[in-house]
């Protein structure tokens, strides 16, 4: 078998030799232990502040040990009762060919349902993340101002999405004339910039939300967010969901200037993580595996070919190389 471990951590941007390579021989199962073979790796922007050692909402990852991510697999052996061999499943393993797995938080789930990608994405955590942000915290009405950052990426294209359906008009920024193309032409935005070529986010704003933001849904953080933060209309709510840009930072960035303006404006300011609201999970499953039957929700995704291309593809997550949900397939 074959693993990627966690070789040393970041000090600013990730590079090649935080990763290495391992081979390790398969282990011999114990009573209630399953070996699974991963087939989908997911790879997400969380996984950057776990390779360091700060307090954060979930451990950081071990030194010397496999890196971990959301993915999904066949049981190729199996001492747990609640698993038999050939059983597709889903959990989190390791940076892998196969996992050694206690069963805990291990789902199975049927392969015939969907391609087994999309349980990652459209169907999985990322979406079910931008449905909690978008229902839960967002609530946008019809004619309000939704923006969207990170619009293209494998949360913010179903968040603006369901805010879309909601009758709102969503506004969101992107990395990439393909980018925002694509969010205009299939995912239905009114309108997204490129905040590589506009560097004066404030203005860009100022004409494409000419009535203000009543809803944000924020991904990016940083100088975005503040000129988003600017020109949130009275009773605005902002669904902190992440802050990428600031994640290789040293220093940590200031906030936005005039804190004042958030009673002024009765603003909602609220940070959320998805693994908090499991018990919403069906809701999430009805709504949203029901638009994407009906064909009514978009998504795209970058697959990346073996797990030794692993660590690139993470790098370039954090560059924003990928287009939609990033996931690496596994020989
Ligand atoms: P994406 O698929 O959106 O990939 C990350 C994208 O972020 C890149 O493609 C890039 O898009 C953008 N990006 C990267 N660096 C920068 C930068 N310096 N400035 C601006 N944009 C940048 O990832 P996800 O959809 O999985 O995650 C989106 C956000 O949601 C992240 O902040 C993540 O941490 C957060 N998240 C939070 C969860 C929660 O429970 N709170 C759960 C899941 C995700 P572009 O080319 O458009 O710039």
């Amino acid at each position: 078998a074959v693993q990627i471990v966690l070789a040393k951590r970041p000090a600013g941007d990730v590079t090649a030799d935080c990763f290495r390579e391992e081979k390790v021989t398969l282990p011999v199962l114990a009573d209630g232990e399953v070996l699974v073979r991963s087939r989908f790796l997911s790879l997400d922007p969380y996984m950057r502040p776990r390779m360091t050692e700060l307090r954060s909402y979930t451990p950081p990852f071990e030194l010397g040990k496999p890196l971990t991510g959301g993915s999904v697999g066949e049981v190729v052996d199996s001492k747990n009762p609640r698993f038999a061999k050939g059983d597709t499943v889903i959990g989190m393993l390791n940076w892998a060919s196969h996992t050694l797995h206690d069963g805990k938080g291990l789902r199975k789930i049927d392969p015939a349902l969907a391609p087994l990608s999309a349980h990652l994405g459209v169907l999985g955590m990322p979406s079910f993340t931008a449905w909690y942000g978008i229902r839960h915290i967002c609530k946008p009405k019809a004619g309000e101002t939704v923006f969207v950052s990170a619009a293209t990426g494998a949360v913010g294209q179903v968040a603006g999405q369901l805010a879309k359906l909601a009758g709102a008009r969503v506004v969101g920024c992107a990395g990439g004339e393909d980018k925002c193309a694509w969010a205009v032409r299939e995912a239905g935005y009114d309108a997204c910039f490129n905040h590589k070529t506009e560097h004066d986010v404030g203005a860009v704003l100022d004409k494409l939300c000419p009535q203000g933001i009543d809803a944000d849904f924020e991904n990016v953080g940083g100088r975005i967010f503040h000129a988003v933060f600017e020109r949130l209309n009275n009773f605005g709510r902002v669904a902190f969901c992440g802050a990428i840009s600031e994640y290789q930072d040293q220093t940590p960035m200031a906030g936005p200037p005039k804190m004042f303006t958030i009673v002024q404006r009765r603003l909602t300011l609220q940070g959320f993580i998805v693994s908090d609201h499991i018990a919403l999970m069906a809701d999430f499953v009805n709504e949203v595996g029901g638009l994407v039957k009906e064909g009514k929700l978009k998504s795209r995704e970058t697959v990346v070919d073996g797990l030794a291309g692993a660590p690139a593809a993470f790098m370039g997550l954090l560059k924003g190389e990928n287009f939609g949900k990033l996931v690496v397939r596994i020989a």
